[in-house]
């Protein structure tokens, strides 16, 4: 338990500090506001050499819905991440901020033709306010042979208002952004008492981590006001609507850093998304897209000091970074705590 005399020694210390955040992708900005909650008299600055729609998280369909494979250090952690990172956005999903936010409730189905294991889901079924499997009648809403199904209620957060409405939040309670190019932590030692490293795939270079791994994706974005419901079938075919455009996918290439546009890719992921919903062959298709999720087993938040800078890791959120970016922006902030307490008993 700490003395008053800590707390209030804590808080004096933790007001001088200057933290650096690495990244404005959601992970850089959920921990950017996370840190501003905590410390708003800390001096906070964001740095990155892309932002807003130039990032990788801008093209994310946003749907909170990790992998059952996704994993932190333990399985304790993991889970902890994810309901953080759930209450975090229902939160803001039940204010008066929401729309700005670009965070909505959406309900649907899990679909497959080949495998139960692939419609559960140990993260969601106790979280989510619905999760069940899907019944008889509902497996045959949907062109194909389905066979097990699952349907629930989760939420969408559509990055493209989530980082400029989490910027404007930071900016205008005094944090700092700042444009540049890393090519090393050296960059920026002289600066910080500590900085947080959310530098997505970015950090495969600055930390020379050969577990950081690209998976490209591709999706189109679609003009499909009227589907509601979200729609997973097998082999990465989904369709998941948002406030601006729905969300056509999709595809995972294992080690793959081509950023171009694929005109097979594209022909299969409408070829697929069609059989599942006709009514898509209607839709006016927005933009193509190309990202490469920042894979890494087990996700990174932790603690190191290179070359005398404190530095906090938090990256590797491959393709749930959406999902749970909130949770581990909160357990860097107690890694950032902890390592600054220490140094100041020094
Ligand atoms: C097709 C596709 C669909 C997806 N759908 C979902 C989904 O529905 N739900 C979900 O949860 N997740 C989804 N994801 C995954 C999600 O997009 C990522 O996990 C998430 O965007 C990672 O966020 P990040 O902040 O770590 O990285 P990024 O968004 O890539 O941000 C990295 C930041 O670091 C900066 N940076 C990197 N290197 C440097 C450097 N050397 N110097 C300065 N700045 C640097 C960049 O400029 C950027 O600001 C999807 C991904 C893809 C590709």
């Amino acid at each position: 338990m700490m003395s008053l005399f800590t707390l209030q020694y804590f808080r004096i210390t933790m007001s001088n500090i200057r933290i650096g955040v690495l990244g404005a992708g959601v992970v850089g900005v959920t921990t950017a506001l996370e840190l501003q909650k905590e410390y708003p008299s800390a001096s906070l600055t964001i740095i990155a050499d892309k932002f807003g729609q130039e990032t990788t998280s801008d093209g994310a369909a946003g749907i909170f819905r990790p992998a059952s494979s996704f994993c932190g250090p333990t399985e304790d952690i993991s889970r902890q991440w994810i309901n953080d990172s759930y209450y975090y956005y229902e939160d803001i999903r039940k204010s008066a901020e929401a729309a700005h936010a670009g965070v909505i409730q959406m309900s649907g189905y899990i679909l497959s033709s080949i495998n139960k294991d692939i419609v559960q889901n140990h993260y969601l079924e106790k979280l989510l306010p619905l999760f069940r499997r899907a019944t008889e009648e509902e497996l045959s809403l949907y062109p194909g042979n389905w066979r097990y199904g699952t349907f629930y209620t989760t939420l969408v957060t559509e990055c493209r208002k989530f980082l400029p409405w989490g910027m404007h939040r930071f900016e205008e309670a005094g944090g700092q952004v700042k444009n540049k190019l890393l090519s090393s932590f050296n960059d920026v030692s002289g600066d910080f008492d500590i900085v947080v490293n959310c530098l997505g795939l970015g950090a495969k270079y600055l930390c020379s981590d050969h577990n950081m791994v690209p998976i490209r994706g591709q999706v189109l974005k679609v003009n499909a006001p009227w589907i509601k419901t979200f729609l997973y079938g097998d082999f990465d075919t989904y369709i998941i609507p948002g406030i601006e455009a729905a969300t056509l996918g999709g595809c995972r290439n294992y080690d793959s850093y081509d950023l171009r546009v694929n005109r097979h890719d594209t022909a299969s992921i409408l070829e697929r998304c069609t059989a599942l919903v006709p009514s898509l062959k209607k839709a006016s298709i927005i933009r193509e897209w190309v990202g490469l999720r920042p894979h890494r087993s087990p996700v990174r938040v932790e603690a190191e000091n290179i070359n005398g800078l404190k530095v906090v890791h938090n990256y590797g959120h491959g393709g749930y970074g959406v999902t749970s970016a909130p949770g581990t922006a909160k357990h860097a902030v107690q890694l950032v705590k902890e390592m600054h307490s220490a140094r100041s008993k020094l």
